[in-house]
């Protein structure tokens, strides 16, 4: 079996008394891997010890067989995008991606095919020369992403980097992170809120929940797992009243529960990726119009605890 990419044994870290990982155990192969909880959860605290800028209080935290901590070697292999906003706003990309790439020390004309080839990675060759405080948050995104790659890492790991986003830009940087992987080699460490935008990324994830690890592994024995919670799903659109119906002829619905006005209706359902696999046929069957679909965020946070024994 080839060496795991990040190793984590037994690893705690706590500020004063309030705990950011507790007692964490992984292993990360090749590849895209998810990290899933709500906030709070550790996730943030997870990537800061990769990166060495925070130590564990106990455990020991390996990434490619070494210690991040005091290790600064290390960031070579590594590209990080924190969850946070950090693109000067009066810099340009290129201005922001030869800043950074200076302090990897790339110069010249590396530097320069190095810009433009990661550029076209993240599809931003278009915008290159304008300002990023005029950027949507997709564009910051993507240069985001373009900054953390630009010395070539084995290991990306992306905080968060959907957060914000409307759906179609989602999607499109759901697509270019597999892109990532898939094309260019990055394995990449991915995390997240939403279950389902990771499972559209990896089948590879890991549950967190109050600094601990709730489930790991494959999401479909992790789902095997879930299968006894009903997820609350919320369809809002138009003619919903024949899809309401056909929702509860599916062996994957408890009930259906159709708003008064008939906007919207909630469905709670045993297995989610079966809903969602089959609203293409049930919108085409029933004429229906959905103008939105989403899993409800308390929900979510029930599921946890309910996988944490709580
Ligand atoms: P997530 O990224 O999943 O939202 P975090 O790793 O940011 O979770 O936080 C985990 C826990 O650690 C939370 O309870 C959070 O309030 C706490 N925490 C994180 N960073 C700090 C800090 N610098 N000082 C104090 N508490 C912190």
């Amino acid at each position: 079996m080839t060496m795991a990419i990040v190793s984590a044994k037994g690893v705690s870290k706590w500020y004063g008394n309030v705990i950011g990982l507790n007692n964490f155990n992984m292993e990360v192969r090749s590849g895209i891997t998810g990290i899933v909880g709500p906030n709070g959860a550790g996730k943030s605290t997870f990537f800061k010890l990769l990166v060495g800028t925070i130590r564990a209080n106990m455990g020991e935290m390996l990434v490619m067989g070494k210690s991040p901590w005091k290790n600064p070697s290390q960031l070579r292999g590594i590209g990080f995008c924190p969850d946070y906003e950090y693109l000067p706003a009066d810099l340009t990309g290129v201005e922001f991606l030869n800043l950074a790439g200076g302090l990897h020390g790339l110069s010249g004309q590396r530097l320069a095919s190095r810009t433009a080839e990661v550029l076209r990675m993240v599809e931003m060759t278009d915008a290159r020369d304008r300002r990023m405080g005029g950027y949507s948050k997709g564009m910051k995104q993507r240069m985001k992403i373009a900054g953390a790659i630009l010395h070539d890492p084995k290991l990306l790991l992306l905080d968060e980097p959907l957060s914000g986003t409307d759906p179609v830009v989602r999607k499109e940087l759901i697509d270019m992170i597999k892109a990532l992987n898939k094309d260019h080699g990055h394995d990449i460490i991915v995390s997240s809120h939403v279950l389902f935008e990771v499972e559209r990324m990896t089948h590879e994830v890991a549950l967190l929940y109050k600094g601990r690890a709730v489930a790991t592994g494959d999401i479909s024995e992790i789902r095997g797992l879930m299968s006894n919670h009903p997820h609350h799903i919320v369809i809002e659109g138009q003619g919903l009243v024949g899809l309401a119906k056909s929702l509860l002829d599916r062996p994957f619905t408890v009930s259906v529960h159709l708003w008064p006005d008939r906007s919207g209706l909630t469905a709670e359902v045993s297995r989610p990726d079966e809903l969602f696999d089959s609203m293409p046929s049930l919108i085409s069957e029933t004429g229906c119009q959905v103008d939105s679909m989403r899993s409800l965020d308390d929900d979510l946070e029930s599921l946890f605890k309910y996988l944490a024994g709580w």
